[in-house]
């Protein structure tokens, strides 16, 4: 991934170059090529796709560095970027960069932390803003952040940032940035807003793709597992164990799907943890340090959780969900495969998901490996080797060890080789065993296919069934809600979800459909209003519920383009409740450190109670 050049051709001074020696980057990457040597010399606009891991940082920030004019206080460069973390490590690596460089100010700007201490840095003077959009819009208003002298202004991980609504602080930000300063954007994908940004507040923008694949896509392997959407987790599950030295990321679409997972995988005793916006900065910290450190094998997150990331030897990563947006796979899957090493990005989908794979393999021009979920006697088979590999390259304390030897030796007199380690294996092995012994065959089979697509099962009340009814059954009224299957909803869980959020007695709830973005659902027309009050009140995911009456003489469609936030307010807080594990039926005991799960399951429902956030203690792998 290397461009052609070596750094001493690109323009640096020689401070900059010392930097970069003290680094250890020998040649530059082929975004570094490309862009440094146009900062330095061409004062147009520059557009370039590209994505993590391709040294972007030190493309933007070298250069950007190099220009400072450390004779004036004015704040000369403005670096935008999605995430405080990303924020942070960007700041972290300009200071770097900056390490020869004497009297450079650079200070980040970011939410969530004391605006007054920003507010004080800014007094004195900064040279380079590495900022949030939301921080530094506020900082603007305010009049506490001056950009009138901005000569360079970075749009870094520009999808990212409209992705998470930061369309109208980004275009605000802008306004205020002179039309002379040079602008740069830098995006993995050029989704229709991001390209309208471009046209709006760039011109002339010179477009380059860089890198299209990142560092290491070459080595990844993408491998798809097509399960039933319930066996989601028990595949999960089943891959974990598979590679027993597993070190990844498992990316989940929500918080509380990431909650969930990574809850359930610290309870089946695997060295998991979460990573996700609820969490507090220093919670964060702690789990992004336990991962560098790889005192964490998975760690499970979001996709904007996991972007300030920037740990190079990760062996999986698991997209136990597929991201909203097809195009942020690249982003997921290139997490792996890094500094020259081999990577696998895997994915679970269920039947219905299969077209996406199909754009995805498009999106990144590779083909998917269509694998098979590994039965248990496969699971069971690679554990076994893995700990026979681990017990042959163990170091042997001889000096603590060799003592007690004699007495060993006793103990075990008259057993042969095999017996002794027919003994050890299964010491480590027989809980193991014994949880993979009956386990199902998780893989969807034609048949199972066939009868989904066909609407195959029968319609319940109060349970799955298939096709909503035009008008409401005689009693009952029916309502949308705006969650779905995308927020990890099922009818089982839209029962729960209303029944603990509505005071008083058991809501009475006739059919249900539940579609992709949002659901239909009957209650009892006397109960309604206060369903549809209590729903009202309550967050999901940093957005209001919405319940309203469907009149169905005005069809679906209509129904749903009618619906409207509400606008209504309450001060419940999130409903941050988890859903109940639909894997009921799962073995006891986990195959990883089956002495310590017991739980096949936990309690619980969607409820607003605040959860806790699950910092408890991964049991260890093994
Ligand atoms: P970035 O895309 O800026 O987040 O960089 C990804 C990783 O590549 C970081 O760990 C950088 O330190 C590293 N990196 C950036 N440029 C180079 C280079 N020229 N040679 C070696 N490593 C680099």
């Amino acid at each position: 991934m290397a461009g052609s050049k070596t750094f001493d051709k690109l323009g640096l001074d020689a401070d900059i170059m010392s930097a970069i020696a003290d680094l250890g980057f020998e040649m530059p990457t082929e975004v570094q090529a490309v862009v440094i040597p146009r900062l330095l010399k061409s004062s147009r606009d520059f557009v370039g796709l590209a994505q993590t891991g391709t040294g972007k940082t030190a493309a933007f920030g070298l250069p950007v560095i190099q220009q400072i004019d450390t004779t004036s206080k004015d704040t000369q460069a403005l670096i935008l970027c999605p995430t405080r973390e990303l924020c942070l490590q960007i700041t972290r690596d300009f200071k770097t960069f900056c390490k020869h460089k004497k009297n450079i100010r650079v200070l980040a700007v970011y939410g969530g932390s004391s605006i007054e201490t920003q507010i004080s840095a800014l007094n004195k003077g900064v040279h380079i803003i590495v900022a949030t959009p939301g921080r530094i819009n506020d900082l603007l208003r305010r009049k506490r952040a001056r950009l009138g002298n901005v000569q360079k202004v970075v749009l870094d991980e520009a999808d990212e940032m409209l992705n998470m609504g930061f369309q109208k602080d980004l275009e605000i930000i802008l306004k205020q940035v002179p039309d002379e300063a040079q602008t740069l954007l830098f995006s993995a994908t050029m989704p229709r807003q991001v390209a309208a940004i471009a046209g709006n507040y760039m011109h002339d923008a010179e477009e380059v793709t860089i890198g299209t694949r990142n560092a290491g896509a070459e080595n990844v392997t993408h491998v798809c597992y097509t399960v039933h959407a319930k066996d989601r987790y028990k595949a999960l599950k089943r891959i974990a164990d598979f590679y027993p030295n597993m070190y990844g990321i498992i990316f989940c679409r929500t918080r509380r799907e990431t909650q969930d997972v990574a809850d359930k995988l610290m309870k089946d005793g695997y060295n998991a943890d979460a990573l996700h916006g609820d969490l507090t900065q220093a919670q964060r910290d702690r789990v992004m340090g336990k991962l560098r450190m790889k005192n964490l094998h998975m760690l499970v997150a979001t996709d904007v959780a996991a972007r300030g990331l920037d740990v190079t030897d990760l062996t999986h990563i698991i997209n136990y969900n597929l991201p909203d947006e097809l195009d942020s796979y690249t982003h997921r899957s290139g997490r792996t495969g890094r500094a020259g090493k081999k990577g696998m990005s895997v994915v679970i989908v269920h039947m219905r998901e299969k077209s996406k794979i199909l754009r995805i393999q498009k999106i990144i021009g590779k083909k998917f490996e269509f694998r098979k979920v590994p039965s248990g006697r496969q699971v069971c088979a690679a554990q076994l080797i893995g700990l026979i590999g681990r017990v042959k390259d163990v170091e042997v304390d001889h000096e603590h060890i060799d003592q007690y030897l004699p007495e060993i030796q006793e103990m075990l007199k008259g057993m042969s080789r095999e017996e002794l380690i027919k003994h050890f294996v299964s010491l480590e092995f027989n809980r193991f065993l014994e949880y993979y012994r009956d386990a199902p065959d998780l893989n969807v089979n034609e048949e199972d296919m066939y009868q989904s697509e066909k609407g195959g099962r029968r319609s319940r009340r109060g349970d799955d069934f298939d096709m909503a009814p035009r008008g409401a059954t005689s009693g009952f009224t029916k309502l949308f809600i705006n969650l779905g299957l995308k927020d990890d909803l099922s009818p089982k869980k839209l029962m729960e979800f209303v029944n603990d959020v509505t005071p008083g007695k058991t809501v009475e709830i006739g059919l249900i459909k539940v579609l992709n973005t949002y659901s239909f659902f009957e209650v009892k027309t006397g109960e309604s209003e206060k369903v549809i009050d209590s729903l009202g009140r309550i967050e999901y995911e940093d957005r209001m519920v919405r319940v309203e009456p469907v009149d169905d003489s005005r069809g679906m469609q209509d129904c749903r383009e009618r619906s409207r936030p509400t606008g209504r307010r309450g001060g419940s807080g999130s409903f941050g409740g988890r859903p109940r594990s639909s894997d009921r039926s799962r073995p006891r005991n986990s195959g990883r450190t089956p002495t310590r799960s017991k739980s096949g399951g936990r309690p619980g429902s969607m409820s607003r109670k605040p959860r806790k956030k699950g910092r408890g203690q991964g049991s260890g792998r093994r």
